[in-house]
């Protein structure tokens, strides 16, 4: 099945919001764009953005500042993206100024969102969740130690690849981002609401009944 949707998804970190993106992708052959993703590529980048985002987010630990988000990353990241296939849109809106420059912006590229996502956790899980996680090199497959696999094994039970823990993945960093994220997220929230736009799921569910409550959604 091949539709050129446009889909948002949204939740804390830890939600599981990745893991749905990915299989929404592979259901329907959409683009994944996870700004976390494409962040932490370019923050690798020997370059004067990169050199910037690395110093932001793992030196400070800090929240990449809107106005270079916007400029330097979502503008030209939309711009190389295949018009002819839909986006699920992961890690973006985070604010209220990133929800109104996409509802400006997609129109101008020929495209509009079609759903709108929230998965729901409460935030003592997410904090768990994420502080026990490793992602694995190739696929960035999100793993919970414990119990997709022990705290000995070096490869994915998924591909193979080697694991590793995310730098900014300790409970102290953690609870930072989720903070940020609860004040900010808010009003976006609300943005769509108003509009009438956002569905929301229990995130506390299993990866299979929340895949399919959203794709009972998707007509
Ligand atoms: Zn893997």
């Amino acid at each position: 099945m091949k539709k050129n949707i446009n889909i948002i998804i949204m939740g804390p970190q830890g939600s599981g919001k990745g893991t749905q993106a990915r299989l929404l992708a592979e259901k329907f052959d959409l683009q994944i764009f996870e700004t976390g993703t494409i962040l932490r590529a370019l923050a690798k980048e020997d370059s004067e953005i990169g050199r910037k985002l690395d110093y932001i987010m793992h030196v400070k630990g800090d929240i990449v500042p809107w106005d270079f988000m916007k400029e330097k990353i979502l503008r030209q990241k939309i711009d190389q993206l295949d018009k002819d296939r839909g986006i699920i849109f992961d890690g973006t809106p985070r604010i209220l100024d990133e929800a109104e420059f996409w509802n400006a912006k997609l129109p101008s590229v020929g495209r509009k969102i079609d759903y709108i996502f929230c998965i729901d956790i409460p935030k003592e899980e997410s904090v768990k969740r994420i502080s026990s996680r490793k992602l694995c090199k190739e696929n960035s497959h999100p793993l919970i130690v414990g119990k997709d696999l022990s705290e000995e094994e070096t490869k994915c039970p998924i591909c193979g690849s080697e694991v590793y823990r995310r730098e900014d993945d300790t409970p102290e960093k953690v609870l930072n981002r989720l903070q940020w994220n609860e004040k900010n997220m808010k009003p976006v929230i609300e943005y769509y609401d108003k509009k009438g736009m956002i569905i929301r799921i229990d995130g506390k569910k299993t990866i299979k009944e929340i895949q399919n409550e959203i794709l009972s959604y998707i007509k």
